[in-house]
């Protein structure tokens, strides 16, 4: 009977192990997407700003182009203005080289402000392509060292469910089909009993069922919780030589 229990514990512990990995190995990729969405914002963001300055490139080149044909019409407006031969003439275009200096001199100082906007942009946005890139460096990086991880524990999880099968082998069939239903209807099959308390569902067990639990001669089951029960000082008393450490408390109690 302590074989037998001994090997359907050996089988839950290796159960807990193998979900536990296999929940930790669909957990691991999801950690770096805090990282993977900064990163999405700040590409976002850094395209946008290069879109703008670009536009404001653009924008520049045709107020230049523009400013060349108001010169091109000053110097004409200029050329009439010596070649006026009376005062009517002189005044409408004096007006009018007046009108084009003014009109060329707002250019300037609108053209003026952007550059130097400009030039602070281009610095904040030299500054963000830098943090990207430095996103992108860690990201790459962490992708990396995940791989490992992944592979790790891929391989960890694969070992698992080999002993996990070969612990199977070892209960009888009997057992094997309790213990299933068990473990799909309350998550653990086996629980140990403490001080006459299901470890299980926390009930405390009839006496009797106790002292049945004491001789070690059958499997039995809680009534609450339906469990398979085993009185867990007795099966770690005599379990001390085996590999299985007894714990820490135990030890120091004797
Ligand atoms: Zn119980």
């Amino acid at each position: 009977m302590r074989e037998k229990l001994a090997s359907l514990l050996q089988l839950q512990t290796l159960d807990a192990k193998v979900r536990e990995l296999d929940a930790s190995a669909k957990a691991l990729p999801a950690r770096l997407d805090p990282l993977r969405r900064d990163l999405a914002k700040l590409s976002g963001m850094l395209e946008i700003e290069r879109q703008k300055l670009s536009e404001t490139a653009q924008w520049r080149k045709q107020q230049q182009e523009q400013m060349e044909r108001e010169n091109e019409l000053l110097r004409s407006a200029k050329n009439k203005l010596s070649a006026s031969k009376n005062s009517k003439e002189y005044t409408a275009a004096s007006r009018e080289v007046d009108h084009k200096r003014k009109s060329i001199s707002d250019r300037e100082t609108e053209l003026k402000k952007v550059n130097e906007a400009t030039a602070s942009s281009q610095v904040a946005l030299d500054a963000r392509g830098k943090d990207v890139e430095a996103l992108q460096a860690q990201l790459a990086a962490d992708e990396q060292a995940m791989a490992a991880q992944v592979a790790e524990l891929a391989a960890n999880l694969e070992e698992t469910k080999k002993e996990r099968d070969a612990a199977r082998l070892v209960v009888d069939a009997g057992l094997l089909k309790t213990y299933d239903t068990l473990t799909a209807k309350r998550g653990f099959a086996v629980a140990s009993v403490v001080k006459g308390v299901c470890q299980g569902c926390h009930m405390g067990l009839p006496p009797q069922l106790n002292n049945i639990l004491a001789r070690m001669l059958s499997i039995e089951t809680c009534p609450r919780c339906g469990r398979l029960v085993y009185r867990k000082e007795l099966l770690e008393k005599k379990d001390e030589p085996s590999a299985e450490a007894p714990p820490a408390d135990a030890a120091a109690s004797e």
